[in-house]
């Protein structure tokens, strides 16, 4: 049987971390983090020291560089050239620069082929990132797009930061959505709802309220989970 798929999709900010992780430490399946793969090829391009806006240098930069992350649910790792570099990937500077970089077709092309190989070799296996249900995994029995007011998205993160005050919640709000912009317009496989992705709407519910309702979700399209097939 191949592996059971959930795809959690959705702009910066709606959730997808904290609830693909929950899902998969509740159903005990392994979980990868698809958007800190593309910051640490991310990593890797600025530590080579190549220009982000073009497009050629950036594909080049990207192309020698190993990438390995660790699914556990409950201690994701990422290392680049085996540099563990799960603190840096969250810097200003990798942030501002992640979505040039994930334009970049040739690098889109290599994450998504590492992407399968880790479905592949997983027992089952929840994806989240921005592509997973349109590109990655189109075949997922269970596809999930999250979606959250930009103000909620922006306080969020700004708490998860522990810089909870006004100024720092509005510079959070126009990174968030000049990255969304960015990601909603890129041609090769841009931010977007998969047609039989089931929206959910996280600006008025708990974190547990929303891993209730994917675990329920993946239940019902899921039997090998539990669940019955409705
Ligand atoms: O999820 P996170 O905010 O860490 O993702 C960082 C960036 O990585 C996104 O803004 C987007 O540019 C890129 N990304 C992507 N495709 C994915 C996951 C992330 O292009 N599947």
């Amino acid at each position: 049987m191949p592996p059971v798929v959930i795809a959690l999709d959705g702009p910066s900010g709606s959730g997808k971390s904290s609830t693909a992780r929950g899902v998969a430490t509740r159903l005990g399946l392994a979980y990868l983090d698809t958007g800190a793969m593309y910051r640490a090829l991310t990593w890797a391009v600025l530590q080579r020291g190549a220009d982000v806006e073009d497009a050629a240098a950036v594909a080049a930069a990207a192309a020698d560089a190993t990438i390995v992350s660790g699914t556990d649910p409950q201690a994701p790792t990422i290392t680049v050239d085996g540099v563990d570099v799960s603190g840096p990937i969250r810097s200003q500077e990798v942030t501002d620069a992640v979505s040039q970089v994930s334009r970049v077709p040739e690098v889109r092309e290599r994450l998504v082929r590492l992407q399968r190989e880790t479905i592949a070799a997983s027992e089952g296996i929840v994806l989240e990132g921005r592509d997973i249900g349109t590109v990655v995994a189109p075949d997922a029995p269970l596809k999930v797009f999250l979606v959250a007011d930009t103000n909620a998205r922006a306080a969020r993160r700004a708490a998860e930061q522990g810089q909870a005050e006004a100024a720092h919640v509005e510079a959070t709000a126009a990174s968030l959505q000049r990255r969304d912009a960015i990601d909603s317009s890129r041609t090769t496989s841009p931010l977007a709802k998969a047609d039989d992705a089931i929206q959910l709407d996280t600006t008025h519910l708990t974190l547990d309220e929303v891993i209730d309702e994917v675990v329920r979700l993946a239940a019902k399209a899921a039997p090998a989970l539990g669940g019955t097939t409705p």
